[in-house]
């Protein structure tokens, strides 16, 4: 129980990299598991702590960008988290327990653990084919990605036109979007390489459903179809796909996946797959970093990216780090359910 012995003699510091559920869950738990510790966190989010799922349904609801913020910084820091917002960790330095940081238009700044957690998360994942050399593809990963998204809606609208998106990708965060989409009006077609939809998360039988429900919603569903590129130009954005060119759309939106942040292991010389490799106990291949959420391949080879086995780990990292669970993280029982209006799987 190395913990107890570190929190009974000295003040034990935990570094937290990354804000979202895997980072403040841990933070939060940690601070009424073991008060005495100090927890900081360090995040490049600015907004606060906020529910990335509610992320695809950023479109129906008027109110999402203050709805969608679980906790403000200023709350978490009253219950006696150290938090850096708008800072990026830029470096590890395993060896010496330390790591680099840096705020928007300052300079450097050096922080010292005695244990790092990285919970940086994922992010979207576009093909070099979807980048266009004029104009930008968007992305439903971030509170900044679903503003942006949010602002050009509202300037095409006040342009007096509907909004007419391509959507690449349709598993659960493609399908998702595009039926919130639908919902506020919006014309949608759907490109999607696999035969079904949500081919990962649902039976053939659930897939035919949801298809039927979203053509039902008014979208256009492309099925098999790879696109294999994206243009930019006077006409607004132009979709490549086997039959030709599919032009007239004010945005593209790529659904294709995610892939977890691991270059500041890379960096720093920790073993990487996927993910940041960790052992049963949620330890890097440096017995002081640690790592959870989206970021993490767990020691069966597989990653956890949904809220309930992030949460989890959370919870069980910080009660081995406070010294009360000694026994390995195990994965728990869940089953994702995806959020596309009016579709409930079997
Ligand atoms: C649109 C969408 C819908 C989803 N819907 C569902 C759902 O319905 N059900 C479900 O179970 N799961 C869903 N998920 C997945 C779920 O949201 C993730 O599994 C979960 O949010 C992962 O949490 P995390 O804390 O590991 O990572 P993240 O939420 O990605 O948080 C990582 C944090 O680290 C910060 N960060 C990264 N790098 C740095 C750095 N170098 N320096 C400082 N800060 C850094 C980021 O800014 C971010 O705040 C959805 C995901 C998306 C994108």
């Amino acid at each position: 129980m190395w913990a107890f012995a570190r929190w009974r003699g000295e003040v034990m510091h935990i570094v937290i990299a990354g804000s979202g559920i895997a980072g403040i869950t841990l933070a939060e738990t940690l601070r009424k598991l073991a008060p005495a510790f100090s927890v900081t966190v360090v995040t490049r989010e600015t907004h606060g702590y906020y529910s990335r799922p509610m992320l695809s349904h950023g479109f129906s609801r008027e109110d999402v960008e203050s709805r969608i913020i679980v906790k403000d910084f200023a709350a978490l820091r009253e219950t006696g988290i150290r938090l850096y917002q708008g800072t990026d960790v830029l470096a590890l330095q395993p060896d010496a327990k330390t790591l680099t940081v840096q705020a928007a238009a300052a300079g450097t700044e050096t922080l010292s653990y005695d244990r790092l957690v990285l919970a940086t998360g994922s992010e979207a994942v576009v093909p070099a084919a979807f980048r266009p050399e004029k104009g930008t593809v968007r992305v439903v990963n971030s509170l900044d990605d679903l503003i942006g998204l949010r602002r050009l809606r509202q300037q095409i609208l006040a342009a007096g036109r509907t909004p007419r998106w391509a959507l690449i990708g349709g598993g659960l965060i493609g399908c998702e979007v595009a039926a919130d989409l639908a919902r506020v009006g919006d014309s949608v077609v759907l490109y999607h390489a696999q035969t079904r939809l949500m081919e990962r998360q649902l039976s053939e039988a659930d897939s035919s459903r949801l298809l039927t429900v979203l053509t039902g919603q008014g979208i256009t569903v492309c099925l098999p179809v790879a696109v294999a590129g994206v243009d930019c130009g006077d006409q607004g954005y132009a979709v490549q796909r086997d039959t030709g060119t599919e032009t007239g759309f004010d945005g593209v939106i790529v659904a294709c996946g995610f892939r977890p942040r691991i270059e500041l292991a890379v960096q720093a010389g920790l073993s990487t797959g996927r993910g940041i490799r960790v052992d049963h106990f949620l330890t890097t291949s440096h017995p002081d970093i640690h790592a959870i959420g989206d970021v993490a391949e767990c020691a069966d080879g597989s990653l956890y990216a949904y809220v309930m086995p992030v949460r989890h780990q959370a919870i069980w990292l910080a009660g081995y780090l406070a010294g009360t669970v000694t026994a390995p993280w195990q994965v728990p029982a869940f089953k994702p359910r995806a959020k596309v209006h009016g579709f409930e799987p079997a």
